[in-house]
């Protein structure tokens, strides 16, 4: 099998793996309670803070374990909105400032992930207004775009790090350092799950104030990944229940997760320049030769060679005159794993939303392809997944040509 397919979830690291082991049947101590196997788990995820928070810059204090990406995002977006509509009530008159506050506004973009498109119109069905911006045709959203967007009653921008389909790496500092030059009090969140240890990001700790990330894409487990929030920011709980996590994160914690997504952030802390490096040299050796054949179009931006403004591993294009999902069934009985677009959106219909923001045409987006390559892959593998993508796209199109 060849994988190609790092976006969707990633091979579980052999250091996350040996890491989680113990804590999958002997250390099985619950981390709220005071005796001695309870006191290693606790200490086991206190570690995880601290491995996962060098990444970005950012004290174990302000790492707060989730369930997932989708869970983070959903809480940065909820407990943004509930602090505000609290805040508004706390200023004054509780009743009257809710009422005169009225629901808000937040600003985030047309290319995000479902996880917070769909939390965006949970929140517009309150009543708070969105604003979607519109990427230029790479993928690219603007500080001055947003900046542009911001109303008086702005209390969160949510730009997401790098895009899940097309690999764009949004300017998402300088996003967050123009908001707060003109307004402290407004919120920066950033959707980091296809970053998070696929690119450097050791300072983003100092610049926005919430971040998401997930386990599962950078060789952790499945059902974990964690909030960032900026130390003394007062952020509404999104899960309620227990004490857990310093009270901000209900519910007895997942320490074999925790473990493995320390593991897995502490291996990309080490190894990142190196898996870049590995990286962009497989995804330009496959590009140029998909960019060989006939009618391919690039998605996200694109330079000759090693385009830092792409995610290191990510491919897109859209091929004319096949259809996508057609071609991921050759691809699969070739053994080779790759997608049409997010993970969450193919088996739907309906063309990416994200293709649509960036001006491809239904029909130029029917085509789409993503494969996303990971340091575990190598030369011989793309070697041989350029050969068989070449060959599938000609026996569809000829396919075509014969109906
Ligand atoms: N955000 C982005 C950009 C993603 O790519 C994904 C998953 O593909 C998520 C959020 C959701 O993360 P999780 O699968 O951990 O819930």
């Amino acid at each position: 099998m060849i994988y190609l397919d790092n976006a969707a979830t990633t091979k579980l690291e052999d250091c996350a793996f040996e890491a989680m082991l113990p804590f999958l049947k002997d250390e099985y101590g619950n981390a709220s309670a005071v005796y001695e196997i309870a006191r290693r788990s606790k200490k086991a995820v206190f570690n995880a803070r601290k491995q996962c928070g060098k990444l970005i810059g950012a004290s174990p204090s302000e790492i707060f374990f989730t369930s997932g990406g989708t869970e983070s995002d959903n809480w940065a977006l909820i407990g943004a909105y509930d602090s505000y509509r609290r805040k508004a009530g706390a200023d004054g008159d509780a009743n009257s400032n809710l009422l005169s506050a009225g629901c808000g506004h937040i600003i985030t973009t047309a290319i995000e992930h479902h996880a917070i498109i769909r939390t965006a119109e949970y929140l517009k069905s309150c009543g708070v207004s969105v604003t979607f911006l519109k990427p230029d045709s790479e993928g690219f959203i603007s500080p001055e775009q947003v900046v542009s967007a911001l109303r008086e009653d702005t209390f969160l921008v949510s730009v997401m790090t790098a895009n899940n389909e097309i690999g764009t790496i949004e300017p998402v500092c300088e996003i967050a350092d123009a908001v707060h030059a003109l307004r402290k009090d407004i919120l920066v969140h950033t959707d980091s799950v296809q970053a998070f240890g696929q690119i450097h990001m050791d300072g983003f700790a100092g610049h926005v104030d919430l971040l998401s990330a997930s386990a599962h894409k950078l060789g952790g487990p499945k059902g974990c990944g964690l909030l960032f929030i900026r130390d003394g920011l007062k952020v509404a709980p999104f899960i309620r229940g227990g004490m857990q996590e310093s009270g901000r994160r209900a519910g007895t914690e997942n320490i074999p997760g925790i473990v493995g997504f320390g593991a897995a952030s502490e291996k990309a802390c080490l190894v990142l320049d190196e898996k870049i490096k590995k990286e962009v040299m497989l995804r330009d050796e496959l590009l140029s030769r998909i960019l060989n054949m006939d009618g391919v179009i690039i998605n996200g931006p694109y330079e000759e060679k090693g385009c830092s403004k792409r995610l290191p591993g990510n491919i897109s294009v859209c091929v004319t005159d096949i259809e996508g999902e057609s071609a991921l069934i050759m691809l699969d009985r070739e053994e080779i794993c790759a997608s049409s677009g997010s993970a969450c959106a193919s088996g739907a219909r309906e063309p990416s939303h994200v293709l649509k923001a960036i001006g491809r045409s239904d029909d130029e987006s029917k085509g789409s392809l993503r494969f996303t390559i990971s340091e575990h892959n190598t030369s011989d593998e793309i070697k041989r997944a350029a050969e068989v993508i070449a060959d599938v796209v000609c026996r569809l199109r000829s396919g075509r040509k014969h109906l």
